[in-house]
């Protein structure tokens, strides 16, 4: 029996118990071979059950039950290979700070270590299914993560581990510059806002 429905619970959880999602936002997959598990469509974080996770193949048409998101997940395996896990979440302080759409750059140092950018995605929300699987998927091939303006932010890894690893850098990283324009320590000129 595969470890990953039972990983994959794990991390749509932590992002929740975290605050980086509220109780049925945001989604996860990984990769089995040429096949891909993912949180169902309408999945409660804080229930959610591992037996609940869907198996899809990695590419094709509707799969019963999985995330409204399949398809995006389906085309950053595609685009990127070395993609071992993707996740999602609606990390407040990212799409609070990148609401401009203009691309993310951090102020703080480990944040500026992992992404010196981060791109900004902006499409009409009422076009976001059409577009979001071609659109983040191609920036998924060239950056760890991408964030869809005024929506949320998408990572992908080698393992679930890294991704739930650069959700969560630039979450605090968000964090920090929005505490530091709340300060005074950082203004809003400096960032181009
Ligand atoms: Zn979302």
């Amino acid at each position: 029996m595969s470890t990953i429905p039972r990983e994959l619970t794990r991390y749509y959880r932590l992002l929740r118990r975290h605050g980086i999602n509220d109780s049925h936002s945001g989604n996860a997959s990984a990769r089995d071979a040429e096949h891909l598990w993912i949180t169902p469509t309408g999945a409660c974080a804080d229930d959610l059950q591992s037996w609940q996770l869907i198996r899809c193949p990695l590419t094709g048409g509707a799969c019963a039950r999985a995330s409204a998101d399949l398809a995006l997940h389906r085309a950053v395996y595609q685009f990127n290979p070395k993609a071992q896990a993707v996740l999602h979440a609606h990390g407040s302080y990212a799409v609070a700070l990148t609401l401009t759409g203009r691309d993310y750059v951090p102020a703080d140092l480990e944040g500026g270590l992992y992404f010196p950018r981060v791109p900004v995605i902006d499409m009409a929300y009422d076009e976001y299914f059409e577009q979001s699987p071609e659109r983040v998927g191609k920036a998924l091939s060239e950056f760890p993560i991408a964030i869809v303006r005024g929506h949320g932010m998408y990572a992908w890894g080698d393992d679930l581990d890294q991704a739930y690893k650069w959700i969560c850098s630039l979450e605090l990283s968000a964090s920090v510059r929005y505490h530091a324009l709340c300060a005074g320590t950082r203004s809003a000129i400096e960032d181009g806002a």
